[in-house]
């Protein structure tokens, strides 16, 4: 090892320079990590460079600052990064490049390695003097480049890409095999089919172009220098938290969501209200950011009208006019900015806009960021396209932030660019399933292997197992079994799920492109599953009449009260005798003519007849089974909440043939319960063995102050609810009966599921037990475990539930378990996306419910027209719930010329100048015709049209015709007629969707109407409303939180922050 002397010259807190010399040792062993290495480097704790390359790429330290994110594509393999390099990037462009830069270096799915050059003998070149600091960095990194040339005994060229063409033209022709390129020419010889990161290139060039030639005059006030803004937050000076800007009012109103626990000096319990541009001083929806308070007389109330688009109030968060802390941005602490979608303007606007080159003012698809000024040349061509772009930055001299180009989702309206923006908004990547990862997968056809037999609890001969799902289900979790053991006195009961964590190892690519999707994704039309579908579809999915692997449950009972005598868990192999649907299922309980499962086809009457007996008795024992374990939970005060209503009747190729509105069947119930069941003693197992590191998922009680809606709703019509506790709530949940219209008792029921917070995921080390329980189950603890396919979660919870019985066992563990703080990340990670999943979920909805109207004539068309029930009141309107659609919109009473809704003798309606009066429970309009009020509960008439928007969503628009009920609305009774009208919907949207890809096809000449990706890859696209409904039945059954993200469903939406909505 040498020492000796490096210099740096650092910058000062006060701007000055300061000179630190550091001991610097050299050694001659610091790893190459290329697979090619002869000279036996230590490679084996890294990630390894492919020998499988053409050559190896070694960036310059301003190419890794300036345009990291074209190093991003994965395309680009074999890329080393320097030592130098990432210095230079945690120097000038801070924390948040520095860490995606280390993430990048950790992905194993990228192919790049980290070249400590500034510590190995041979690579390190010292500064010298007068040698500017960049010149010497790039001269660092081509002797970075030589090294590996040489160290690699000229097996591999390297090329060095630069954006300085001095260093381009010094380095070039030094040394035969070492190549000295810029990044664009670089790009345009070896990639030259990767248009996109070429056109990254050339955007963000631009873009760095762009500011240095920038306006000096100051729009905002300067931020405050990171230390001040740290002290002021300790002081109590200042408040820290994450902006939200109400989408309904952008330009004016922002919140900042102040967090508890790092502002305990100032008291504050409300969010605070940022007025206005200038003193949200260029923070962006998202940021975290520090705000001063203004003096008392300064503050403000939020407004309460209603405005446009606006039906997603949560309950609780009646707005309230009175003054609240009001602030201003002083600083910000973190920018949280993601891909944005945009909208390019028309040309007309552009050449307003802009007197020099091609800046131009896009507009996010997002109501709640400003419009973004960026530099292109393809403004002309983008006009009406969707793209996505990303921020730099914002600068005190600059009206908008500037941001660059990344690229191009399609034109404005149409369903596919639509879909994408959907994605990307929520920040869901899904791209199809790389080679590598599809490298990992068993081969197929697959056979149980011999060593797995020795191992697994072989159920194949002593258990019959079965399942049951909707029609024509493709990936079955779970399984099940019941029989009376021998004597009598006993029951077991077996839960058997997929088992997919023997597939899928942990740290793999598939594990680790499971992780980052954390769920399959169902959108209206197509989903995007968690895993390859060879899994998912097939070795991993509990088929009828194939041996399976399965991690089970089995419990044995008291055969009188049911009272558990023994658990056991662990691996089993498994051979489903029947696929049953819940038709079949529920037939056969009946003991319905007729009913037999297809497995039984091929049997001579004797044994048919006794296997049928048997089948049947087992769904008896497990009918009886689950009827008392709900009734124990239901002593608990588990919450019966809005349930689905249509579900997919689909043929034997899997598409969907009809939309029907759902028999309430008990055997629903029955398997949600054994799941309850099943997840919740998984819950107790693992948190038993991990107390400080096993993933539950806890659903905390809501806030009492949530309920005010619900409560003050239902005192209008008489009923009282009481909401001290799940059981109470349950209980005058049920009695809020109105038997003129059943209508009443499910929109209670909305209101009570949207007053509750969402069920989370958490590391049983970051709370204390008391906040473990789930309040709309009525259980202690709870987690996942019955869904590994589709569920990220519940592949964790696989891998605790081995870990635990292996504990138990004395095995020693081959891998550390993730501790509580990294546990405790991942499940933050894994709900975000959850929450990306429900929003995506419901704007592909309303999409469609869009396209369903957008070919309509409103004046015209008797679809058009539908009966709507009130269920809140507002300034000048009120909310209505249209239950054919699922729809909830607002309707408003007054209009932009001050006019009111006058009504008339019939209940017609019609604009007329007047005045609004405005109660908790009802709304007047008063005009020379009269006065009509309008109150909760009501059924009026309205008229749905499309608002078409150019840069955001298209939405609904609802105006109220008639006071009166629709005429040819459902009659009360409403629960069975009602799932028709949307089931119509749903129908229709989906043939438009593939007779518009058809004609695409068409117009493409004779393209296969699947694409290459889903071919090979099986990324389904197809309509899948299926697994939608599937997914959607689990939650509302399973899970009350989350059913309010079903599609064809007219649950409540998830609930918006309540300062945004
Ligand atoms: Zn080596």
């Amino acid at each position: 090892m040498i020492k000796t002397d490096k210099i740096l010259h650092l910058k000062s807190s006060r701007g000055g320079k300061v000179r630190v010399v550091r001991e610097h040792y050299l050694r001659e062993d610091i790893p190459c990590f290329s697979a090619l290495c002869l000279a036996g480097c230590a490679n084996a704790d890294g990630k390894v460079l492919s020998a499988d390359l053409t050559h190896y790429v070694v960036p310059d330290a301003a190419v890794v600052r300036d345009f990291l994110e074209v190093l991003e594509f994965r395309e680009l393999r074999g890329i080393v990064f320097t030592q130098t390099a990432c210095q230079s990037v945690q120097h000038s462009r801070g924390r948040r490049q520095y860490n995606r830069l280390r993430s990048l270096l950790k992905d194993p799915r990228h192919d790049c390695v980290l070249f400590c050059n500034e510590f190995q003998r041979y690579a390190y070149c010292p500064r010298e003097k007068g040698e500017a600091q960049d010149k010497w960095q790039t001269r660092c990194v081509y002797r970075a480049a030589v090294w590996y040339f040489d160290h690699l005994v000229g097996l591999k060229p390297v090329v060095m890409i630069t954006e300085d063409p001095a260093a381009v033209t010094e380095y070039s022709s030094l040394n035969a095999g070492v190549y000295v390129i810029s990044t664009q020419e670089y790009l345009q010889s070896f990639w030259p089919e990767l248009q996109a990161a070429q056109e990254l290139h050339g955007s963000i060039a631009q873009a760095l172009q762009e500011r240095e030639s920038e306006g000096q005059e100051r729009q905002y006030t300067e931020h405050l220098p990171a230390e001040v803004l740290e002290a002021g937050i300790k002081s109590g000076r200042y408040v820290q938290g994450t902006l939200n800007v109400n989408k309904h009012r952008a330009q004016l109103e922002a919140f900042v969501r102040v967090e508890g626990s790092t502002n305990k000096g100032t008291e504050l319990n409300s969010d605070v209200l940022v007025c206005g541009a200038k003193l949200r001083n260029r923070a962006v929806h998202g940021d975290t950011v520090a705000v001063e308070l203004l003096p008392r007389r300064e503050w403000r109330g939020r407004n309460t009208a209603l405005t446009e688009g606006e039906a997603e109030e949560r309950a609780g968060e009646e707005p309230q006019s009175q003054p609240m802390p009001t602030g201003r941005v002083v600083g910000i602490l973190q920018r949280n900015w993601r891909d944005y979608v945009v909208t390019f303007p028309p040309r007309d606007e552009v050449q307003s806009q802009s007197h020099n080159s091609q800046r131009i003012l896009v507009t996010p698809w997002d109501y709640r960021l400003p419009r973004i000024r960026i530099s292109t040349q393809q403004a002309d061509a983008l006009q009406g396209h969707r793209a996505i772009v990303r921020l730099d930055s914002w600068e005190s001299t600059s009206l908008y932030p500037n941001g660059h180009f990344v690229r191009v989702l399609g034109k404005a309206g149409e369903l596919e660019t639509e879909i994408q923006t959907i994605l990307t908004e929520n920040s869901i990547h899904v791209a199809p399933f790389s080679e590598a990862q599809l490298r990992e997968m068993p081969v197929n056809p697959w056979q149980v292997e011999s060593g797995e037999v020795e191992v697994r609890r072989d159920l194949r001969d002593t258990h019959l197992v079965f399942s049951i799902d909707p029609q024509g289900c493709e990936d079955v979790d779970d399984t099940l079994s019941v029989r009376t053991l021998p004597g009598g006195a006993g029951l077991e009961l077996g839960v058997h799920i997929a088992d997919v964590t023997h597939f899928v190892r942990e740290g793999t690519l598939t594990d680790l492109e499971a992780r980052a999707r954390a769920t399959t994704y169902y959108l209206a039309d197509r989903r995007y599953d968690m895993l390859p579908a060879v899994l998912s579809a097939d070795l991993c999915s509990l088929l009828g009449g194939v041996d399976r692997y399965a991690m089970s449950v089995l419990w044995q009972l008291d055969a009188q009260t049911l009272a558990v005598k023994k658990v056991w868990f662990g691996r089993t192999l498994i051979c489903s005798s029947y696929q049953l649907h819940y038709e079949l299922a529920q037939s056969l309980l009946n003991g319905q003519e007729g009913a037999e499962p297809a497995e039984l086809a091929e049997l001579g009457p004797a044994e048919r007849g006794q296997r049928l007996a048997d089948l049947r008795e087992a769904l008896r024992l497990l009918t009886h089974v689950a009827r008392q374990l709900r009734a124990r939970r239901d002593e608990g005060g588990a919450l019966e909440l809005e349930g689905v209503e249509v579900r997919a009747q689909l043929d034997a190729d899997g598409n969907i043939t009809a939309l029907v509105p759902r028999q309430p069947l008990e055997v629903h119930e029955t398997v949600a319960e054994c799941m309850i069941y099943a997840n919740h003693w998984v819950a107790r197992k693992i948190q038993e063995a991990f107390p400080h590191q096993a993933l539950l998922r806890h659903h905390p009680a809501p806030r009492q102050e949530f309920f005010c809606q619900l409560t003050d709703s239902a005192k209008a019509l008489g009923f009282s609810i009481d909401t001290r506790s799940n059981k109470v709530l349950a209980d005058s949940l049920d009695r809020a009966l109105d038997p003129e219209d059943p209508l009443v008792n499910r929109l209670l029921r909305m209101m009570a599921t949207q007053a509750m917070s969402n069920a989370l995921y958490f590391s049983t080390g970051a709370l204390p037990l008391d906040q473990y329980e789930h309040y709309g189950l009525a259980l202690d603890r709870y987690t996942h475990f019955t869904s590994p396919i589709r569920r990220y979660a519940d592949v964790i919870v696989h891998r605790l539930l081995t870990a635990a019985i292996e504990k138990e066992k004395g095995v020693e563990a081959n891998k550390a378990l993730a501790n509580n703080k990294e546990l405790e990340a991942l499940a933050h990670h894994i709900n975000d996306k959850n929450r990306a999943a429900q929003h995506a979920q419901k704007q592909s909805t309303e999409l469609f419910q869009c396209l369903y109207f957008k070919d309509k004539d409103p004046q015209v068309d008797e679809r058009c027209v539908a009966d709507a029930v009130v269920y809140a009141i507002r300034a000048n309107g009120m909310l209505v719930f249209i239950p054919q659609y699922g729809v909830k919109g607002a309707v408003y009473l007054k209009n932009r010329e001050g006019q009111v809704v006058s009504v008339r003798q019939d209940g017609s309606c019609e604009w007329e100048s007047g005045s609004l009066q405005r109660y908790p429970d009802r709304i007047s309009t008063s005009t020379t015709a009269g006065t009509h009020t309008f109150c909760l509960f009501h059924h009026i008439t309205v008229r749905i049209s499309v608002q078409s928007s150019r840069c955001h969503a298209d939405r609904l628009w609802l105006e109220v015709i008639s006071s009166r009920p629709h005429r040819a609305a459902p009659v009360p009774g409403a629960g069975q007629g009602a799932g028709h009208g949307r089931a119509e919907l749903v129908q229709e949207v989906v043939r438009w969707a593939e007779e518009a890809s058809q004609r695409e096809a068409e117009g493409r000449g004779a393209a296969p109407k699947l694409s290459r990706e889903e071919r090979e890859f099986r990324q389904s696209r197809g309509p899948n409303l299926y697994t939608l409904l599937q997914e959607i039945r689990e939650l509302a059954l399973a899970d009350l939180s989350s059913c309010q993200s079903a599609m064809p469903q007219p649950g409540p939406p998830p609930p918006a922050c309540p300062t945004s909505a």
